[in-house]
């Protein structure tokens, strides 16, 4: 049965292998989706100039599938590509990437299905058509016999109309395009296209064409659509014409699931939109929306009832912003183009329909909000993704669960958007300069005194701003999905550390540092330590991985599985900031790790506590560590900043502790005793 399977597998891997179409075969191995194989189209399209073959593709994609996609779109695209692997159904996205040999994002268009071989594995077959590509391939210039023309005008899916510059007359109009433009006659040789639908002007229609003609696509109105045109002047059975081509997929400019237009129609429209609004007299707005508490939503309520607040929300946004620009971006993204007008009243309705149909679950309606934007006429692109950031990061300040439910961009925000520009900006620069640098920060036991361990901490000393803290950059280049790069820097700088020490004769200290929940989903981190610990010959005992605990709460099984991988083979795994978020005593019990490091707060909260003369921090403090030795698990206490603290601690039988009474965290030359 297994060899047949194979066998199978084998014939699918190389029908796939040779084919000219951007095709590949995945696999979802152990929570992790694996590349199979590409064809030859794809790495013709994905390839970049260092990957001379095709396994080069396939190790980045297991790496970093995402690296040539513009980052807002990654987060989207990782996130439907998980859906697809854990929910089946099909899969479909449009996002901008770079493809090899531009320097501009193209669109690319994939869609996948899974596919069962015969003992029941399940394949996922990817097929990405590069949009822009795929349209100039089309250019009608290149078809040279009029049968070839007719043939493909026939039998294509993109809307296609000739018409003749001369007079107007409607040459022909495939079928595609005859249902685009929802004619008020049958199409008929010998009519105009004013004939044929209506909203159509002559003589206006033929300036109309030639103006677009030559511009790229562009949006247009026309038989009382709004669609999205490219015309091409061009001669067609010896005469002048214009081919009007629409665009190819309806699905492209539209959310599935809401049925509301994405950012690329937003795109289109916003100058438009922006012109109208001030036309009146009004002041337009950019609001980025998003649902906060979605995934946990999903997570216990299911995601058709996830769906069905997502549709709620969309219908609610038509109301409330009845003929304004309003678009889904991604899950439970929203952007919105309105008029300054009543803006705080329409939102409270919207969160009010919100709360409503969540049902008092938590789940909570935000918005960011960026007035008056003064459109500059010569960077259109650049302006549309300053405002929908701007709205955006005026969003990113709400807090998850306090009560405002909106933010207006201002001077703060402005900041601290300079500040995420310039780290996204200066991020590579800093790596290749080492800028960012390790610091070690001791770990001690409590009842001895003795050196255990250091946890090795990113810092970012820069040349302009001076030292920058992992505050103010690691929540940056986490939320661009950028942080498994910085990980795999300081895990390489941190064993390369590590064996400089060995070989100096300076003891066998373990190190512990920090993954990001976020590293999981762009490759094997595992593997990656792996092979990074064995490059610099580092063993694994002197290697402690640390996961924060709302990695482990967020997908308990996944993450499980690989605590067991790195210790199997002799890693320890620390769950890191303990009781900073909303922990559950189940996730303690079932997560294999060997140590458990309690977060920060809980010793500032019988700091603050021991002022009012209070005990029930601290009786807090010593019931969870003696819970998490009851476990079998080893205790570690972070942010000991006091003699008294460290007292309290040996009391209470923690057994390791760390903080700036102990030791900050320092380069590794300043520290004395390794
Ligand atoms: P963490 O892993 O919980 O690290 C402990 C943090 O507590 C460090 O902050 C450390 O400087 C700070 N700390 C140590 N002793 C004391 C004390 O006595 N009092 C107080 N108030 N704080 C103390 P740091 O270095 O700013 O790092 C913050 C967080 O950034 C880390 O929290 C970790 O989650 C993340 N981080 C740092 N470096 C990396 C990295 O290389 N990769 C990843 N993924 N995350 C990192
Ligand atoms: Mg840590
Ligand atoms: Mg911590």
């Amino acid at each position: 049965m297994w060899s047949k399977a194979m066998s199978e597998l084998e014939h699918l891997i190389q029908w796939v292998e040779h084919a000219r179409h951007a095709v590949a075969v995945y696999q979802y191995v152990d929570g992790k989706v694996k590349t199979v194989c590409v064809s030859d189209g794809l790495f013709e399209m994905m390839h970049s100039p260092d990957e001379l073959d095709k396994a080069a593709l396939i190790a980045r994609y297991a790496t970093n599938m995402y690296r040539n996609t513009v980052p807002e779109d990654a987060a989207r695209v990782a996130s439907e590509a998980k859906r697809f692997a854990q929910q089946g159904g099909r899969y479909e996205v449009i996002y901008r990437e770079k493809v090899y040999q531009r320097e501009t994002y193209s669109l690319t268009h994939s869609v996948g299905f899974h596919y069962y071989l015969e003992d029941g594995t399940r394949v996922a077959i990817v097929v990405y058509t590069c949009i822009d590509e795929a349209v100039s391939e089309h250019q009608l210039a290149e078809q040279k016999s009029e049968n070839a023309l007719r043939n493909f005008l026939d039998h294509s899916n993109i809307a296609i109309a000739i018409v003749s510059q001369a007079d107007g007359e409607l040459l022909y109009c495939n079928r595609p395009m005859q249902r685009a433009l929802k004619p008020i006659n049958n199409f008929d040789t010998g009519m105009t296209l004013p004939v044929y639908v209506k909203g159509c002007e002559d003589p206006t229609m033929l300036n109309y064409l030639a103006d677009i003609e030559g511009r790229g696509n562009q949006l247009a109105h026309i038989g009382g659509t709004d669609a999205v045109l490219r015309v091409t002047a061009m001669e067609w059975e010896e005469q002048a014409v214009y081919v009007i081509e629409s665009d190819p997929w309806d699905t492209l400019y539209h959310n599935a699931l809401t049925g509301l237009p994405n950012m690329s129609w937003f795109r289109y429209r916003v100058s438009e939109c922006m012109r109208r609004i001030r036309e009146s007299g009004g002041e337009a707005v950019f609001i980025y929306i998003n649902l906060y508490g979605m995934r946990g939503y999903n997570s216990k309520f299911g995601f058709s009832a996830g769906d069905r607040i997502l549709k709620r929300l969309a219908k609610t946004l038509k109301q409330v912003f009845d003929g304004d620009l309003i678009c889904h971006l991604s899950e439970d993204h929203f952007m919105v183009l309105t008029q300054n007008d009543n803006l705080e009243g329409r939102l409270s309705t919207a969160r009010n329909e919100i709360r409503k149909a969540a049902q008092g679950k938590f789940l909570a309606f935000k918005a960011g909000i960026y007035l008056d934007p003064v459109m500059a006429a010569d960077d259109q692109e650049q302006y549309i993704s300053e405002a929908y950031d701007r709205a955006r990061l005026a969003c990113a300040t709400i807090k998850k669960n306090g009560r405002k439910a909106w933010a207006y961009f201002d001077g703060k925000v402005a900041d601290a958007y300079e500040h995420q520009l310039y780290i996204l900006d200066h991020f590579q620069q800093a790596m290749d300069e080492r800028w960012i640098e390790v610091y070690y920060q001791p770990v001690y036991r409590v009842d001895t005194r003795q050196l255990v361990g250091y946890e090795c901490l990113a810092r970012w000393r820069d040349p302009e701003s001076g030292l920058i803290s992992p505050a103010d950059f690691i929540p940056i280049l986490e939320q661009h999905h950028l942080i498994g790069l910085l990980d795999e820097y300081i895990l390489d700088t941190v064993c390369r550390e590590t064996a400089a020490r060995q070989e100096k004769g300076l003891g066998d200290i373990p190190v512990s540092f920090n993954i990001s929940r976020d590293d999981f989903n762009y490759g094997d981190v595992f593997q990656k330590v792996c092979d990074t610990t064995a490059k610099y010959g580092v063993a694994p005992h002197l290697i402690n991985i640390e996961i924060t605990e709302s990695a482990f709460s967020d997908e308990p099984d996944y993450i499980g599985q690989q605590v067991k991988r790195f210790r199997k083979v002799g890693f320890s795994v620390w769950m890191d900031d303990f009781g900073s978020e909303y922990s559950s005593l189940g996730t303690l019990q079932k997560m294999d790790v060997d140590l458990i490091k309690l977060d920060t707060r809980f010793l500032q909260a019988c700091e603050e506590e021991e002022k009012s003369g209070g005990h029930r921090a601290a009786d807090l403090l010593k019931a969870v560590i003696q819970l998490v030795k009851a476990l079998g698990l080893s205790t570690l206490c972070e942010g000991v900043e006091t003699e008294a603290q460290m007292a309290l601690l040996r009391e209470y039988g923690c057994e390791k502790a760390q903080g700036y009474f102990l030791g900050r965290p320092q380069p590794l030359k300043k520290i004395k005793i390794i």
